[in-house]
C-alpha cells in the first residue's frame, strides 16, 4: 500500500476528488466518524442518520469494489486518521481540499495533502478572480457570467428565450387543496437499521442513503416536478410540503451526486422541449447560480466572516424555535414542526419565515446560524454561513445582499395558506390579534431607520414610516410581541 485516502462525509462520490484516481491495488481509504460530530451538538437525529448511514454505504460501495477500507469510530478526526496510520505504517494521508475552514486547518496542520475539490463547477481561484474583479458581489451578475461560461442556456453571449430572468412567472401563491404527485418513498436496509437503532432515531422514508437512491430522487424530480417547478418556487402551503422542489440539496451537498450530474439531467430534460422555460431556468438559476455562489462567497470572505454582527442583535434564541407549542403563530409552529419530522423546509420558510423572524426580533446572528446549522439536512458550514449570515439576517451589512429580506405578514398572507386559521391578522400592526411579523418589521424598520435610510434600496421603505399615525402604539406593542415570544406565549 503507497497511501490513504481520507474521505469526509460530503466527498461522497467515486469519480471525483481524491478517489477519482484510486487504485485498490494501493490505496487504504478512511473514514472517521468523530464524537465531535455525532455528539459534539444537540444535532437532529434525521440529520445523523442521513450522514452516517450515506458513508457507511458508500464505504461498504467501496470494499464491495476490493478496496482495502478503514472505518473508524473516533473523539476527533486526527485521533480516527492517527489511528489508522499506526495500523497503516504511517503511509502520507491524501485528501480532497475539505469543504469548511475548520477542517481544512486540521487536516493540514496533521500533514494531510490536498488534491484540489471538485465537488463544485467552480474552481475556488476562478471565483475569487470574479469577486476581485466585481464592484459588488451581485448574485446575478455571477449567474450570467456562469451561464456563458458554462454554455449553458445560452446562444453565444445571449441567453435563450431573450431573458436572463423569469422570476415574474414563477411567484405565484400556492393554489387551493394542491396535493401533486407523491413523493418518493425510500426503503430501508441493514446498514441503515443498525445506524438508527445507535443513534436512538426513528427511521422515516424521507431521504435516500445511498447514491442509487439519490438517483432516484433527481429521477423522480425531473419525471415527475421539474416542469412545474418554476411557478410554484415560492408558494408555501400546509396541503403539500415540498411541491415542486428537487429535494436533491441533501445528496448534492455530500455528494452522492455530483452538481455536473444534475445540470447535465436538466439541460437534457429542458432541450426535449418538455420543460418550460421558467422551471428549466429558475432551477438552472439555483444549481449554477446560487449554490456555486453561495460557496465561492464562503471561501472569499473568509473565517471571520461567520462572526459579523452589524445590526448588533443580540437576543437569545427563541423558545419557538425548538418547540412549536411555545408560538400560536401558525406559520412558525406549521414550520418548525415540519422541521422536527423531516429536517428540511424549502428556501421560502427558511428565508421568510425563521431568517426573517430572526431578523426582525434582534435575535443574535450566530445563535440563529447554530440552530439552523444543527436542525436542516443540507446544513454544511459552507453553504449556512452565507445563507444566514449574508441573506438571511443581514448581519454582513450587505456584503452579500444590497438590502435586508424583511417582510411584514402581507407577503404570508399572500405566499401561504397558513394566515387563514391563524390567531393573528397580518393587515393588523398593532392590539392583541395584530400580525406579529407585520408589528415587528415595523418596529425593525423604525429601529435601524439611520442605518437603512442611507440604503437606496430601503429608503422607501423606511419612508413609509412617515405615514404610520400609530407609531408610539405600534413600538408599545412590538415590546410586548417581544417579551411574550421569550415567555413562548405569542
Ligand atoms: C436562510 C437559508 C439557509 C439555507 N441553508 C441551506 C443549507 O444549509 N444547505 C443547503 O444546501 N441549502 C441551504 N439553503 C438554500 C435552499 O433553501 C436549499 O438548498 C433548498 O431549500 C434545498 O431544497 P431542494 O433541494 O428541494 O432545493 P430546490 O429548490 O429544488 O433547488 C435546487 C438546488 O439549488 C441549490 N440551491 C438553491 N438555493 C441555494 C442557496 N441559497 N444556497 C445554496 N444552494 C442553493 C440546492 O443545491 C438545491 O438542491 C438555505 C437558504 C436560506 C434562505
Amino acid at each position: 500500500m503507497k497511501r490513504i485516502i481520507y474521505i469526509p462525509f460530503d466527498h461522497l462520490h467515486r469519480k471525483f476528488g481524491a478517489l477519482k484516481d484510486a487504485d485498490s491495488q494501493s490505496d487504504v481509504i478512511a473514514f472517521v466518524e468523530s464524537a465531535r460530530m455525532t455528539t459534539g451538538r444537540n444535532w437532529h437525529t434525521e440529520r445523523l442518520f442521513f450522514l452516517i448511514s450515506s458513508a457507511r454505504h458508500f464505504a461498504k460501495s467501496l470494499e464491495d469494489e476490493g478496496f482495502t477500507v478503514e472505518y473508524v469510530k473516533a473523539a476527533t478526526t486526527v485521533d480516527g486518521l492517527k489511528t489508522i496510520q499506526k495500523k497503516h505504517k504511517a503511509l502520507p494521508i491524501t485528501c480532497a481540499e475539505p469543504s469548511s475552514f475548520r477542517q481544512y486547518d486540521q487536516l493540514k496542520a496533521f500533514g494531510v495533502t490536498f488534491v484540489p475539490n471538485d465537488f463544485f463547477l467552480t474552481p475556488r481561484d476562478l471565483f475569487t478572480q470574479w469577486a476581485e474583479g466585481q464592484k459588488s458581489y451581485l448574485m446575478e451578475n455571477f449567474y450570467r457570467a456562469q451561464r456563458i461560461r458554462l454554455g449553458i442556456m445560452v446562444e453565444g453571449n445571449k441567453p435563450t428565450g431573450g431573458s436572463w430572468n423569469f422570476d415574474k412567472e414563477n411567484r405565484l401563491p400556492p393554489p387551493k387543496k394542491y396535493e401533486g404527485p407523491a413523493y418518493l418513498e425510500h426503503k430501508r436496509d441493514e446498514i441503515d437499521k443498525e445506524v438508527a437503532a445507535e443513534l436512538g432515531h426513528t427511521m422515516t422514508t424521507t431521504w435516500a442513503t445511498t447514491r442509487k437512491g439519490a438517483l432516484a430522487q433527481m429521477k423522480n424530480f425531473f419525471d415527475n416536478h421539474f416542469a412545474e417547478f418554476g411557478p410554484l418556487e415560492d408558494a408555501m402551503t400546509t396541503d403539500n410540503w415540498a411541491l415542486h422542489h428537487s429535494l436533491l440539496s441533501p445528496y448534492i451537498n455530500n455528494n452522492l451526486i455530483h452538481p455536473s450530474e444534475v445540470i447535465h439531467a436538466a439541460v437534457k430534460a429542458f432541450n426535449s422541449g418538455s420543460v418550460p422555460i421558467e422551471s428549466a431556468e429558475g432551477f438552472i438559476r439555483q444549481i449554477i447560480g446560487w449554490r456555486e455562489y453561495v460557496n465561492g462567497m464562503y471561501w472569499f470572505l473568509g473565517p471571520d466572516y461567520r462572526e459579523n454582527n452589524h445590526l448588533n442583535a443580540t437576543r437569545k434564541l427563541l423558545p419557538l424555535f425548538s418547540d412549536p407549542s411555545k408560538t400560536q403563530m401558525n406559520c412558525i409552529k406549521e414550520t418548525v414542526t415540519d422541521i422536527q419530522s423531516r429536517a428540511w423546509v424549502h428556501h421560502i420558510p427558511r428565508l421568510m419565515l425563521l431568517s426573517n423572524l430572526a431578523l426582525i426580533t434582534g435575535t443574535n446572528p450566530q445563535a440563529f446560524l447554530d440552530w439552523m446549522r444543527e436542525v436542516f439536512i443540507d446544513a454544511s458550514e459552507w453553504v449556512m454561513v452565507p445563507n444566514v449570515i449574508g441573506m438571511g439576517v443581514h448581519a454582513d451589512g450587505g456584503q452579500m445582499m444590497t438590502k435586508p429580506y424583511a417582510a411584514g405578514g402581507a407577503y404570508i398572507s399572500r405566499m401561504s395558506n397558513y394566515c387563514k386559521p391563524c390567531a393573528y391578522n397580518p393587515k393588523l400592526r398593532t392590539g392583541e390579534t395584530a400580525c406579529p411579523f407585520t408589528t415587528l418589521y415595523w418596529d425593525f424598520l423604525d429601529r435601524h431607520k439611520e442605518t437603512f435610510a442611507k440604503n437606496h434600496r430601503m429608503s422607501q421603505q423606511v419612508f413609509g414610516l412617515n405615514r404610520l399615525s400609530d407609531l408610539p402604539e405600534l413600538r408599545e406593542r412590538a415590546q410586548e410581541v417581544l417579551a411574550g415570544f421569550e415567555k413562548g406565549q405569542i
